[in-house]
């Protein structure tokens, strides 16, 4: 399912099998959390983006249009016309980051939804059925992710529980795979290491959830809070024990610098809503560091917002447009930006898979890990 080409100290060039195509790693996700890209970005987009794979949120399309919904038009792929890999969340981290009144038990998690305040219930099956009906390529173990810093004593008893609830969901996401009313039943289910800031926690936990030979793992509950330099050392720390044969996911990371660093510390694939967010906000990633579209010496400037970028956004308007749009409010502005800003993501992929292929990726890092950055502050 993972095979893995090449490594440049712990950093990893490979290729993910799916059943919705290859993936060449490592990548990044581009979040398209309720089956759409926010920004009004489109799958018709995404294939001009050099998108690999698209992740959507389990918790928000459960509570809208709801699973059953998107299971009756023949699953995610089908409804936002995808045909490459998705990656579903398992639910977890928006019932505790977003709902209301939430309660934990063995059995799983009671909330209220963000949204009306109705009551529901997710626990490891539901997940599991949820992602299913949704019929991702890859689905995620359901999970508590503990807010850093949190005490050592509720960290280690929530990582026992979402050691657990894992075992739950690999026999549940069997029984689906086994049925024949499964949209995918080659779906994969991906293991989430937990432990908070503590190290012991983290590798023990690693250890464990290895034995249970899932079809790859996450390192999740990180860029939650915690100072960047913790973030590293967790990872210097605990991925030496994930299993070489699988591939390796940084939940919820981030800026292209931190991908980088992800990178270098053999990680293989990304997720972050960082792009899309910060576009909407007029911060733009070029490959000489950071922009701010609004700026006032951009008011007639007549250069792309990029210099070196060839998506839509940069062949076609100027930094003065782009700012004027953002100056009147409209909607393009955002769209523009998030377009340049995917593209700028999916492209920073491809040059770390290409230093990685031409054992260049040390000399890739010490260039542009400090420089991606940088805010623009001269040009
Ligand atoms: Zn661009």
């Amino acid at each position: 399912m993972f095979t893995l080409i090449k490594t440049e100290g712990a950093a990893r060039r490979g290729v993910l099998h799916t059943v919705h195509g290859d993936i060449q790693t490592p990548f990044f996700m581009n979040v398209a959390t309720a089956a759409a890209i926010k920004g009004a970005v489109s799958c018709m987009d995404l294939r001009e983006l050099k998108t690999r794979v698209a992740l959507c949120n389990t918790y928000h399309l459960h509570l809208r249009p709801g699973s059953e919904i998107v299971y009756k038009m023949g699953g995610l792929h089908k409804f936002m016309n995808w045909d490459k890999p998705i990656l579903t969340d398992s639910g977890g981290f928006q019932v505790f980051s977003l709902s209301k009144l939430r309660k934990i038990k063995e059995e799983g998690v009671y909330f209220a939804s963000h949204i009306d305040g109705k009551r529901l219930f997710i626990g490891p099956e539901e997940s599991m059925q949820i992602q299913s009906r949704l019929g991702s390529t890859i689905a995620m173990a359901f999970d508590e992710c503990v807010e850093n810093p949190a005490p050592e004593d509720y960290v280690r008893s929530s990582v026992e529980r979402t050691t657990r609830w894992l075992a739950r969901c690999k026999e549940e996401m069997a029984r689906l795979n086994s049925l024949p009313e499964t949209l995918n039943r080659d779906q994969l289910l991906f293991a989430i290491n937990q432990g908070g800031t503590y190290d012991k926690i983290r590798i023990e936990h690693m250890k464990i959830i290895r034995e249970m030979e899932l079809d790859g793992y996450a390192v999740g509950g990180l860029a939650v809070g915690e100072p960047t330099e913790v973030m590293y050392h967790i990872l210097d720390e605990v991925i030496p024990y994930a299993p070489v044969d699988k591939p390796r996911y940084l939940m919820g990371v981030g800026t292209p610098s931190n991908i980088i660093e992800g990178v270098y510390r053999g990680v293989d694939m990304f997720d972050c809503v960082m792009p899309s967010r910060n576009a909407r906000h007029a911060t733009i990633f070029t490959w000489r560091g950071i922009l701010h579209a609004t700026n006032e010496r951009y008011k007639d400037d007549p250069r792309p917002m990029d210099t070196e970028c060839d998506c839509p956004a940069c062949r076609n308007f100027s930094r003065a447009y782009i700012r004027h749009l953002f100056k009147a409010g409209e909607q393009l502005a955002g769209r523009l930006a998030v377009i340049h800003n995917l593209y700028f993501y999916n492209t920073l992929m491809d040059r770390i898979c290409e230093a990685l292929d031409n054992g260049a990726f040390t000399e890739f890092r010490n260039k542009y890990s400090p420089l991606l950055a940088e805010k623009i502050t001269d040009d």
